[in-house]
């Protein structure tokens, strides 16, 4: 991936995870360039497809492009960074991240954004206003 496209991609996403929001500066791994639809279903290597995520992010996210909606039990796509407002599809209830839409319920849900530990550190940064 050339250089400019990856300064590209951090600096649109003033270094933090597109997805949960966590500072790259709270992690001692370093953020990934993801591609938002994975490259085994044709996602392309470019501006538009592709997103800064935290390591657990992208694990958990891998080369879905869906997932099950928990409240209602329906398939649903997963947030494209790229195409949906972040306050659109979620939002905070102290340390937790809430989905305000279907969107956002199965993506905070696929990605595990509220597992204790993730709690944890957000509460941490809510705390120093790092977040
Ligand atoms: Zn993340």
């Amino acid at each position: 991936m050339q250089r400019a496209l990856r300064r590209l991609v951090w600096q649109r996403a003033d270094s933090r995870c597109e997805y949960c929001r966590i500072p790259q500066s709270a992690i001692s791994e370093t953020f990934h360039i993801e591609h938002v639809i994975a490259r085994n279903h044709a996602g392309k290597t470019s501006n538009e497809n592709l997103a800064l995520a935290c390591n657990r992010c992208n694990l958990f996210k891998g080369v879905n492009l869906s997932g099950i909606d928990p409240l209602t039990g329906v398939l649903c796509r997963l947030f494209n960074p790229r195409a949906d407002a972040w306050d659109d599809h979620f939002a905070l209830d102290d340390d937790a991240i809430v989905g305000r839409s279907a969107i956002g319920r199965t993506t905070a849900n696929l990605l595990r954004f509220n597992q204790v530990g993730r709690r944890q550190l957000r509460a941490i940064l809510l705390e120093r206003n790092e977040f």
